[in-house]
């Protein structure tokens, strides 16, 4: 086997001219009897790629460090101590990592993204575009040959944030009218489909018509247009003044209020993010008057991932996929990105 491998990498933070394809790096090796290496089929892009490339507090890069935290691949060897699975298996991964020696309250109680030994791949060390990588197994799922590797690698993250949001966190019921804001991106989409395998009924927001009119066919029952000025009263109209039961927002600022509005009695706002800003403001007395109940959330645990990974084998939850990109068109997917215009997760086939 070569001990050379080709990855996208940054040497410093900035924009995408920071981006470069290296293919001189040393191939990974497996130092711990847990560990696997995955030769990497494709990676998916996250906004987080987009934070850390352009620099966030706390990541410290080194140079030619290697971005991504989606991917799905072919185990190539397994440590010592491996058990569930095998060179030869088709795999994705939990970009989540932990130190599973940790004793903490939420290592205790199966909360990994609790705690403070947690990290994702591509921040906080060596990520998911390049052509090897090696994870303890804890993170690894088997996943049928069927499934493409383009559509794995865009499953992990955005569906493991969205399954915490909907039912973990919101506790989606069938009976729920469900708000998800800015439909389009990974996170988002992933809502709509998780919500409507429970059977809510779920409206969905964007500024692009192209983008309501698929979101449609993937099961959204009310399209609205993002740039309503009324958005929340027409929603308050639409429902006979009653709103809606859950909302999910991750724009922050932009759609902050108008969620509020919308939100019903007893409502549940889950967030995930602040994309388009992160202040936003808050009049107590319609909280308590109307029993809200506001809650945040980020990645998701071992029994999430399994949890969702199970319904991946048996065919749902599909990620719809923008584009696939090759490892030299690296600075065009990020390009696509950061453009928002994208509808579904961009990949990078490696
Ligand atoms: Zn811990």
């Amino acid at each position: 086997m070569a001990s050379r491998m080709r990855a996208l990498t940054i040497d410093a933070h900035g924009g995408v001219e920071q981006l470069r394809v290296r293919d001189n790096l040393p191939i990974p090796t497996i130092d711990t009897p847990d560990g696997v290496r995955v030769r990497m089929r494709a990676a998916a892009l996250n906004r987080l790629d987009l934070w850390v490339l352009g620099g966030v507090p706390g990541v410290t890069l080194h140079e030619g460090w290697v971005l991504g935290s989606d991917g799905a691949g072919v185990v190539e060897s397994i440590g010592a101590e491996v058990l569930g699975c095998e060179p030869g298996d088709h795999v994705i991964l939990n970009p989540g990592i932990v130190d599973r020696r940790c004793r903490c309250e939420y290592c205790l109680d199966g909360d990994q993204p609790l705690c403070l030994t947690y990290g994702i791949l591509g921040e906080h060390r060596a990520g998911t575009l390049a052509e090897y990588l090696v994870v303890p197994e804890a993170n690894v799922r088997v996943i049928p040959e069927r499934i493409p590797f383009e559509i794995a690698a865009a499953f992990p993250l955005a569906t493991l944030t969205a399954w915490r949001m909907i039912v973990t966190r919101a506790q989606v019921q069938p009976r729920d009218h469900v708000l998800i804001l800015g439909i389009g991106g990974g996170v988002a989409l992933a809502c709509l489909q998780i919500a409507k395998r429970i059977g809510a009924t779920v409206w969905v927001t964007s500024g692009s018509p192209a983008k309501l009119e698929k979101a449609q066919a993937l099961g959204a029952d009310h399209l609205l247009d993002h740039r309503h000025p009324d958005l929340g009263r027409e929603i308050r109209t639409r429902t006979g003044k009653r709103g809606v039961d859950v909302v999910i927002d991750s724009v922050g600022e932009a759609t902050w209020s108008q969620s509020l509005i919308a939100l019903g009695k007893r409502g549940r706002l889950v967030t995930c993010g602040g994309t388009s800003g992160p202040l936003v403001q808050l009049d107590v007395r319609r909280m308590f008057w109307n029993q809200w109940t506001l809650m945040g959330s980020t990645m998701g645990n071992d029994a999430e991932f399994d949890a969702m990974t199970e319904a991946f084998r048996e065919g749902a939850l599909m990620p719809p996929v923008d584009s696939v990109w090759s490892l030299d068109e690296g600075r065009q997917a990020f390009e696509r990105l950061s453009s928002g215009s994208q509808f579904g997760k961009v990949v990078v086939r490696l």
